[in-house]
């Protein structure tokens, strides 16, 4: 019998390709990002059994520990939606096959100077804040190209999109105007052949986040329920 994560998992995907294909997209350009943050390496295991291969975290402590707990599972990629300090750097360079928040050219430098070639790329994306909101993570836009550029000269480096995480709301229609500004900045940047993805839309607005282009969207809650409200152990200072 499927477990409940496959089960959901399940509901997630469906949901994904019905909003693909309201929006006259293909199902295929929108992958699903699986946000596993908070929720134990047990419920990893039960996604990756039901087909899931990318799994989003928020903390380097908790993604090195979850990588080493999980290093049995063939192909299995993660990627880094948290915020994340230079000098943690090289311990997520070392384990992740994306960092989605990367937010400045300092940033981009010490991930490339870290990144063992013999890994492959590390694919990344810029986090824009669009919103302009001041406590919010991401780049203001006006620093987007020079991050960019820094990006493009690091060979151990791989330029893919941007990301960004809209205010949060109760109404799915607000975070609209600021994934539609990601998309402008996109076509303003160099457009999809520079960046093709667009990491935007979470469980609660997915179907927007495709409607505006999302190439990934990034669903927790829908597909692990409720996080449970403490944080890991050791890390204090982020917010989810
Ligand atoms: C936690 C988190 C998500 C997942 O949010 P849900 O509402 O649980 O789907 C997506 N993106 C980022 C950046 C997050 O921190």
């Amino acid at each position: 019998m499927a477990s409940d994560v496959g089960v959901r998992l399940e509901a997630e995907r469906e949901r994904i390709r019905a909003a693909a294909i309201r929006a006259n997209r293909d199902p295929a350009s929108v992958r699903l990002l699986a946000v596993s943050k908070f929720h134990p390496a047990e419920r990893i295991r039960q996604a990756y059994a039901a087909g899931q291969r990318d799994f989003g975290e928020n903390y380097v402590q908790e993604l090195t520990t979850k990588a080493k707990a999980l290093a049995d599972l063939a192909g299995l990629r993660w990627h880094l939606i948290g915020h994340l300090q230079t000098n943690k750097a090289r311990q997520v360079a070392a384990v992740a096959s994306s960092v989605q928040t990367v937010d400045s050219v300092r940033l981009a430098r010490e991930l490339g100077r870290r990144r063992d070639p013999e890994l492959g790329p590390l694919g990344v994306l810029v986090e824009v804040n669009v919103s302009g909101e001041s406590q919010k993570a991401g780049c203001p836009p006006a620093e987007l190209e020079e991050i960019l550029i820094a990006i493009e000269s690091e060979p151990a480096l791989r330029l893919e999109g941007l990301l960004t995480v809209p205010p949060l709301t109760d109404d799915p229609e607000d975070a609209r105007p600021h994934f539609t500004e990601l998309a402008r900045l996109r076509a303003l940047h160099g457009g999809a052949a520079r960046l093709p993805e667009l990491s935007m839309g979470m469980s609660a607005d997915l179907e927007v986040a495709i409607e505006c282009g999302a190439t990934w969207v990034r669903i927790g809650t829908a597909i692990f329920g409720q996080r449970p409200s403490e944080r890991p152990a050791g890390e204090p200072t982020e917010a989810p």
